[in-house]
């Protein structure tokens, strides 16, 4: 028998699905008895139920729901160049496409095919948001226009669809996308990966479930090799959403045609139609006629089953497969434009609030400032948490550094008074020496032995200053973006404000270090009697030390002292005039030099305090309204402009939720009319 599995297929009676009252899917018989040849409409009218569907799903096309990430049921055309897909389309339409050699489709070209009553075809092109009117006889060099339009006048291809739109007497309810056909070698004047960017495209428009794949063959080539056939396998393995539509029959030889149509090697689930498309100046009807013709009589042509023979069989088959998979995807389509717009509407909502006045911009002000001080009054004072700052506990790291600051002053050769035990006291004495009692000690001598002992640490603290300032720097300025954030106007002033602001209690702080350097070195004074006793317990070792320098008979080269540790003593021997007096003086020195050391850490930990508690509570504010106000700052009518970043988030979410609220407008209506036909 002829017409193998195609024609065994085509006996089951078809059907149409169509959406039931509960948005599942049912279907409904269709009529397939004789199509009709040479009289409008080549499909008949069965489908007055389905168009309302395609509508709206060309609604939402135009809605460009699929920028959502929506797909929509899609009929693709692909097929390999000059493969005869333009014509494939133009025999459906009944118009003339650009057709021929080279590449001419250069745009994903969505073709509607609307059937209307009135015998006067209405046709326009929409592209790059404009709607161009035309007619028949300047489709063609408009469709040219319009991709120029699009993708330049050279040869390059587009992603940017053009959409045509044939109102015309008897086209079948179709909306197809052309797409560029594949070319392995770019011809003079393409891009060189011209294959790859088709490839890209053609793979991006048949890869979702939703599409449809009309896999355009010409009848000469070997299917299985063909590259659109590769390419639809890829997606689409088992067939079930591809249907091939062989061209130019009357071209090729007929023998193996039959056997290729109905052997499906190459898994065409929907099966084939065999369509000889009109060629050169003939008109649509002569076209069909001689396609019938053909078909009728030619004698290895006619064997092929009339189930799959014909633009008209194609028609109806494509109406049929396109409200099938309208029908059976509507209902996910309806549920997905719902999830994406209750996101995009949380989206919203979880975005900052865009100030409208400057009533309302002074209060987030003043929230947030208000807010900014709580925190760091928290971290930096009461040493509470903040969960957001990586390094916890503030008051916690302030204190840590000001013991690793302590340890520094201590650890340092100036704090160490086995040092060069005795020999820069015996030297400055030797050099203070005037006309005087010999039993008097110099205050000078000690002074200067101070200074110079002051001199040498003096980089520690004021490096100090600088380390603290920094951090706390770090920890303001990530307080003030943090509460900040919404605001960017604010943000940027807060951020110059904390820098400034941090800048110029450091220059204080290091002002205010130098000058208890200077008073350290200027005068010696403590009321702490720890000096004293201190003295005295190092002055009892004074005879027991000197006893060992210059009367042991063993002549050690160092000898203990409590408190100070075991000391070189070789060197003194040469000077025994002087020891008694630069012993006293190193003791007084090792005593009063604890109390230096402990005025450098306590004044630090009660200046930090009380410089890091005037920051927060009075100095920031006023800093960052003045930066706000003032002349860089512009003024806080300025606060109400969004950072450009949350600006574009927000135009695009209320730019998604409009085309989605529009788009289940449209959905909500043929869903409601759906469920009407119940009634
Ligand atoms: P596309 O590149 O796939 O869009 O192919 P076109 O539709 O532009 O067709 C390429 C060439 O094949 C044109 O010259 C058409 O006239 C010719 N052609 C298309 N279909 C048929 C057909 O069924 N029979 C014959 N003889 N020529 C055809
Ligand atoms: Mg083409």
């Amino acid at each position: 028998m002829v017409g193998g599995k195609q024609a065994t297929a085509s006996k089951r009676k078809p059907s149409t699905a169509i959406l039931n009252g509960e948005g599942s899917v049912a279907l409904v018989p269709v009529s397939q008895d004789a199509v009709p040849i040479n009289c409008a409409p080549i499909v008949s009218s069965y489908n007055d139920k389905i168009r309302p569907l395609l509508d709206a799903v060309d609604k939402l096309r135009n809605l460009m729901v699929m920028d959502e990430g929506i797909q929509l049921p899609t009929i693709v055309v692909v097929g390999d160049q000059s493969c005869g897909k333009s014509s494939v389309l133009e025999s459906l339409a009944g118009i003339s496409l650009p057709r021929g050699q080279g590449i001419c489709t250069r745009v994903p070209l969505i073709m509607r095919l609307q059937h209307h009553s009135s015998p006067q075809p209405e046709l326009s092109l929409e592209y790059n948001g404009i709607i161009d009117p035309t007619d028949e006889a300047n489709i063609s060099d408009d469709i040219v226009k319009a991709t120029n339009a699009i993708a330049g006048g050279g040869k390059g291809i587009s992603n940017s669809p053009l959409t045509l739109l044939v109102k015309k007497n008897g086209v079948p309810d179709l909306t197809m996308v052309d797409l560029p056909g594949i070319t392995r070698v770019p011809v003079h004047g393409q891009p060189e990966n011209i294959y790859d960017q088709i490839k890209d495209m053609i793979m991006e428009y048949i890869k979702p479930e939703e599409s449809i794949i009309l896999n355009v063959l010409s009848a000469s080539v070997d299917f299985a090799t063909c590259e659109s056939i590769q390419m639809s396998q890829s997606v689409d393995k088992t067939g079930e959403r591809t249907l091939a539509v062989v061209t130019k029959v009357d071209k090729a030889p007929a023998e193996g045609l039959l056997e290729k149509v109905t052997g499906d090697d190459v898994n065409i689930g929907l099966g084939y139609v065999c369509v000889r498309n009109r060629i050169g100046d003939e008109t649509y009807e002569e076209a069909l006629a001689i396609a019938h013709e053909l078909f009728q009589t030619h004698s290895l042509l006619s064997k092929i089953d009339k189930s799959i023979v014909g633009i008209p069989v194609l028609a109806q088959k494509l109406v049929q497969i396109q409200a099938n998979s309208i029908a059976r995807n509507l209902p996910e389509i309806v549920k997905k434009i719902n999830d994406k717009l209750n996101y995009c509407l949380s989206e919203l909502k979880t975005m900052p609030k865009s100030l409208s006045s400057v009533a309302e911009a002074m209060t987030a002000f003043m929230q947030i400032i208000g807010m900014a001080k709580e925190s760091l009054r928290k971290i930096l004072l009461s040493g509470e948490f903040e969960e957001y700052l990586e390094d916890r506990r503030c008051t916690a790291r302030l204190v840590e550094m000001l013991n690793q600051y302590s340890d520094a002053l201590h650890k340092c050769d100036e704090s160490d008074p086995k040092k060069n035990f005795l020999v820069e006291e015996i030297k400055i004495l030797e050099e203070a020496k005037g006309i005087a009692l010999p039993n008097f000690l110099s205050r000078n001598a000690f002074l200067t032995i101070l200074q110079g002992k002051v001199r040498g640490i003096s980089s520690i603290p004021i490096g100090f200053v600088e380390q603290m300032w920094s951090y706390v720097e770090e920890v303001v300025i990530s307080v003030l973006m943090r509460h900040s954030e919404n605001y960017y106007q604010l943000q940027l002033s807060a951020r110059r404000a904390g820098h400034n602001l941090m800048a110029k209690m450091k220059e204080r702080s290091t002002e205010w270090m130098k000058e208890i350097v200077d008073m350290e070195k200027l005068a010696d004074y403590t009321c702490d009697p720890e000096y004293v006793s201190e003295w005295n317990r190092l002055m009892s070792q004074q005879n027991a030390f000197i006893d060992g320098v210059l009367n042991d008979e063993k002549r050690p080269s160092v000898v203990a002292i409590e408190g100070v540790g075991e000391v070189e003593v070789g060197v003194l021997r040469q000077f025994p005039h002087v020891l008694g007096h630069s012993c006293d003086l190193k003791m007084r020195l090792t005593a009063y030099w604890k109390v230096v050391l402990r005025r450098f850490v306590d004044c630090m930990a009660l200046h930090l305090q009380l410089s890091v508690s005037n920051l927060v509570n009075k100095e920031m504010e006023a800093e960052i309204v003045n930066e706000l106000m003032g002349p860089c700052g512009g003024d806080i009518e300025r606060m109400l402009e969004e950072s450009p970043a949350v600006a574009v988030k927000r135009e695009k979410l209320n730019k998604s939720i409009k085309k989605l609220r529009d788009s289940k407008v449209v959905v909500e209506k043929i869903m409601d009319s759906i469920n009407s036909y119940g009634d």
